[in-house]
């Protein structure tokens, strides 16, 4: 169980990318924004860099960042933390690698729910735990209360929770989140929880993290992006939130992963968590209208795609075309044919058995949506 990256393939993200680029196709696959970027937050990173320190800043990550994280999350979601819970990492991606490795013992299982996200479980299983994978159905991706109480065992050590979730646009609610806060404390569990998309939620839903609920605060890792809150994915600022007795382990994985992050782009992010609350209801009436954008096209060119109610992505189920039976290779056509990329829902099962449905994504400038559109239209 306990494979090495020698069997990991390279990720769906890259594939895909590379063959947009190399069709030259409208890339709606790996999941990054255009034109978004707050000006305000570039003008702080150039300032950072001209003004310096260019050096090691503190393992646990600015002190100002520090206070921003903690303060953003207790404006936006009421969370009570201060800047002492917060550590700052090279991206998300290094944060859940450092809760992975902090957390976790050789022969701990670990429940994620499918489609997961790419990253965890190569790392869960480096760290010579065991990912568990439940699975959630379309199309209306509810939490399986039974399946995921049966997927508990002795082992069972974590959940990692991914809300709101990629690639389905899901947003977990009181509900499902109580269920599993109880799992928690009934089976004495941890939950690491990915909420890199915390601030991109539309028509008025409202992220909730476990983080909220007391019963559980001490036991959740709770883990945010720069990358996805100010459209900036190729900067790499990411922190995790927790307890100071969870907190430790995480940290020490941390110092000898990346140790740091770079000083500019730190200070930067804490002005950008700083911007008023205006900022953060611009970014998510522009992103719904892209949504809407995309996900109206594709549904008048024959996709079936319900309209998500958070992250970057629409989920399109494409049963209606030719060769949906096989995903990547329906994806790999419509790239070369089409000339719009789009990622493979099968990518996101480990056993790569979800059959027929295809991820978009939609945080792109209009004319690109729009070209994309007319393009998927011609092909159809
Ligand atoms: N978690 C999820 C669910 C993501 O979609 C992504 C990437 N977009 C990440 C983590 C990684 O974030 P970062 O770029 O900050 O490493
Ligand atoms: N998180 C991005 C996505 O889901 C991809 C990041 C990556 O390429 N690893 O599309």
């Amino acid at each position: 169980a306990n494979s090495t990256f020698a069997e990991v393939q390279t990720s769906i993200f890259e594939i895909v990318s590379g063959l947009a680029r190399e069709t030259n196709a409208i890339n709606l696959g790996q999941g990054f924004p255009e034109g978004l970027e707050p000006p305000e937050l570039i003008e702080a990173a150039v300032q950072a860099l001209q003004a310096g320190p260019h050096q090691y800043p503190p393992m646990m990550g600015l002190p100002a960042l520090r206070r921003a994280v903690a303060e953003n999350a207790r404006r936006f979601f009421g969370l009570d933390a201060d800047a002492d819970n917060v550590m700052v990492t090279s991206g998300a991606t290094e944060a859940l690698a450092d809760c992975f490795f902090g957390l976790l013992n050789p022969g701990d299982e670990v429940i994620v729910f499918e489609p997961v996200y790419d990253s965890y479980a190569p790392i869960i299983r480096r760290a010579g735990a065991v990912p568990v994978p439940v699975q959630l159905s379309p199309p209306d991706w509810r939490l399986p209360f039974e399946r995921v109480a049966a997927a508990i065992t002795p082992r069972t050590r974590a959940l990692v929770v991914n809300t709101p979730m990629n690639p389905i646009g899901k947003v977990f609610d009181q509900d499902e989140l109580r269920f599993l806060a109880d799992l928690m404390l009934r089976h004495d569990l941890v939950a690491i929880c990915d909420e890199v998309y915390e601030h991109l939620v539309f028509d008025g839903a409202r992220h909730t993290s476990l983080f909220a609920l007391p019963e559980v605060r001490d036991r959740v890792a709770r883990i945010g992006s720069a990358g996805k809150s100010f459209s900036v994915t190729g900067w790499k600022v990411g922190y995790v939130m927790a307890e100071a007795k969870l907190l430790g382990p995480i940290a020490r994985a941390h110092q000898f992963v990346t140790f740091t992050t770079p000083p500019a782009l730190q200070a930067a992010a804490a002005v950008g968590l700083g911007l008023p609350e205006s900022y953060f209801s611009g970014l998510k009436q522009a992103l719904q209208r892209r949504r809407d954008l995309l996900t109206d096209g594709l549904n008048r060119i024959g996709f079936v795609a319900r309209p998500a109610t958070a992250t970057y992505f629409a989920v399109a189920d494409v049963a209606a075309f030719d060769g949906a039976d096989d995903d990547l290779a329906f994806c790999r056509r419509m790239t070369q044919e089409a000339g719009v990329a789009a990622i493979p829902l099968s990518a996101f099962y480990e056993k790569r058995d979800l059959r027929g449905y295809v991820r978009f994504c939609f945080a792109k400038r209009q004319d690109t949506l729009t070209r994309a559109l007319d393009q998927l239209d011609r092909w159809r």
